[in-house]
């Protein structure tokens, strides 16, 4: 079986564990943040823009149900984030980060299955 960029960085966290000061995860939620082009995407709402939300990839779904309507689809395959980490899903907003989605996915703990 083809092992993704993503699985590979997976497993490189999980064999040299990464233990991250709240400083160093506040760091790389920004730079995220800065590299997201979520705001671009006809999906995104002012709410979120109104919390400072984005890179939902690593931060989870937006809070409160901010953003529930996905029938405008998902630009994140279009981010360098996305490629460069080795991303599969989509819609983070929505469904949550790509780990919770692939955990959620194996497990079949939805109706339906991303
Ligand atoms: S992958 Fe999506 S949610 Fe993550 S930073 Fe890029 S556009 Fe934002
Ligand atoms: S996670 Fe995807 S669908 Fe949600 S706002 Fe970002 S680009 Fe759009």
């Amino acid at each position: 079986m083809d092992i993704t960029k993503f699985e590979k960085y997976l497993a490189l966290v999980t064999d040299h564990p990464l233990v991250l000061s709240p400083a160093e995860r506040a760091g790389i939620i920004l730079t995220r943040k800065e590299h997201c082009i979520c705001p671009a995407c006809p999906t995104y709402r002012k709410c979120a823009e109104k919390a400072g939300d984005r890179a939902f990839c690593t931060i989870g779904k937006s809070r409160e149900g901010c953003i529930t309507d996905e029938s405008s689809g998902c630009r994140c395959p279009d981010c360098s984030i996305y490629r460069d980490v080795g991303f599969e899903k989509e819609f983070f907003c929505t469904r949550g980060t790509e780990q919770q989605q692939r955990i959620l996915s194996v497990l079949e703990m939805r109706e339906e299955v991303y």
